[in-house]
């Protein structure tokens, strides 16, 4: 499913900055990144041979901070994607009030098909092509889809021998030894996790509500386990390969451990159906956790969840929020609901920049009073303007971003709450 992200993310600007009388330059402002880089990334290849890739890194905005947000690889990247990536993390992380603003970066490759030392070489040479762009200063770059740990400690360490420092706060996510943060790899799942529960409560479900998440990558797997923990019953989920159904609810132990002897979670021992019927199953929370683009028009009008979490990016199209908006289903939006992964990387690059080492707790504890701190001003704007959590969600962002691009021109400002 493809799904034009950039043009999303510009409508929900624009929806945001009418919603808030806002003037054009504003507009202007948030409709074009402030840099955007496209690069060569050549890597040697095993058999020895040469070869290049399309690589780009956007810094949509530096309002509110240094630009920040992850490196996916992935065959479907495009200039496109990425601009429109980065543009929801500049109101993701105004949204959870961090001292950042938003960038993204990509390289438009499959990495399933590179050995190790491919990737590496790969990495490596992306963040030659980008290194003078990045830094704990303007650009902090961080894991996205397909990228983990190891790219970030490769970004880290690279960026290190062409500046002749050690630098680990210009990239977030990295392992534990290079000076990652405690509860980053867990990070995505732990926020949802916690906006789940709030909403869940919110919206009067039974502690044993009934669960159904999309995706078994970083977030998703992560995720079914905490909720399940929680009480509440995971009664299916799915990968690249397939999904899996049990209405009792799925041994979620056994499911991993399938997923990663044998690589799939279609292999354990449960109904196994297709990617549509997952979707629609009789459920009160849906979780897309997968890639973009999941939830279309037809899926909108037919799924039974009364409330969706988006821990992927862009899950839901443009014309399917419609439909759910129309049909009463409460979405929290990825701006919030995948905004864990970002929380942690700032509680990182802070950590970096003081020399410091939090507890597992402290991180946690400061996590969950981001994530609870943001859901409350989210309703508290919905109710407020009477907008879908998705426009409210744009709208404090949107504001947060004018305000202190309003603030550092002279202009009057009056906008955030
Ligand atoms: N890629 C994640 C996101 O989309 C995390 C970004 C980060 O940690 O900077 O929010």
């Amino acid at each position: 499913m493809t799904l034009d992200l950039h043009r999303l993310a510009l409508d929900a600007i624009d929806a945001a900055v009418d919603e808030l009388h806002l003037d054009d330059g504003i507009r202007a402002s948030l409709h074009h990144p402030e840099r955007t880089l496209t690069v060569q990334v050549p890597y040697v290849a095993d058999d020895g041979t040469l070869r290049v890739v399309p690589g780009y890194r956007v810094a949509h905005s530096t309002a509110r901070g240094p630009a920040k947000g992850g490196t996916r690889f992935h065959l479907d990247v495009t200039p496109e994607e990425v601009a429109g990536l980065a543009t929801l993390m500049s109101v993701k992380t105004a949204l959870m009030n961090l001292p950042l603003g938003g960038g993204k970066g990509g390289v438009t490759i499959d990495p399933k098909q590179l050995s190790d030392a491919e990737l590496e070489s790969l990495t490596r040479s992306y963040t030659r092509a980008i290194a003078a762009n990045i830094g704990p200063d303007t650009d902090v770059p961080a894991p996205d889809v397909n990228t983990t740990p190891r790219h970030m400690d490769w970004i880290a360490d690279e960026y290190g021998r062409i500046t002749g420092t050690t630098t680990p706060a210009v990239v977030t996510g990295k392992s534990l030894a290079a000076g990652g943060s405690l509860g980053r790899d867990t990070a995505t799942a732990a926020g949802c996790r916690t906006v789940v529960l709030a909403a869940a409560k919110r919206l009067g479900f039974p502690a044993d509500a009934r669960v159904v998440i999309q995706g078994f990558g970083n977030a998703g797997a992560h995720l079914a386990r905490m909720l399940d923990a929680d009480g509440l019953r995971v009664v299916a989920v799915s990968d690249s390969q397939g999904a899996i159904h049990d209405p009792r609810g799925l041994n979620l132990a056994a499911v991993t451990e399938t997923k990663e002897t044998r690589g799939s979670v279609i292999h354990h021992d449960a109904e196994v159906i297709g990617p549509e019927e997952l979707l629609t199953l009789d459920c009160e929370i849906l979780v897309p956790a997968a890639l973009e683009g999941a939830i279309d028009t037809g899926t909108a009008e037919r799924l039974r969840a009364g409330l969706i979490a988006e821990a992927a990016n862009g899950p839901c199209t443009a014309e399917a929020d419609a439909v759910l908006r129309e049909r009463g289903v409460t979405v929290v939006p990825d701006v919030l609901a995948s905004a864990g992964g970002v929380t942690v990387s700032c509680f990182e690059w802070q950590q970096n920049l003081r020399g410091e080492r939090w507890s597992a707790q402290d991180v946690s504890a400061r996590l969950d009073a981001r994530m609870n701190a943001a859901l409350e001003d989210l309703w508290r704007v919905a109710e407020q303007r009477h907008l879908p959590l998705r426009a409210a969600a744009n709208v404090l962002g949107v504001a947060r971003i004018a305000e202190a691009l309003e603030a550092r021109t002279g202009q009057p400002a009056e906008l955030a709450s």
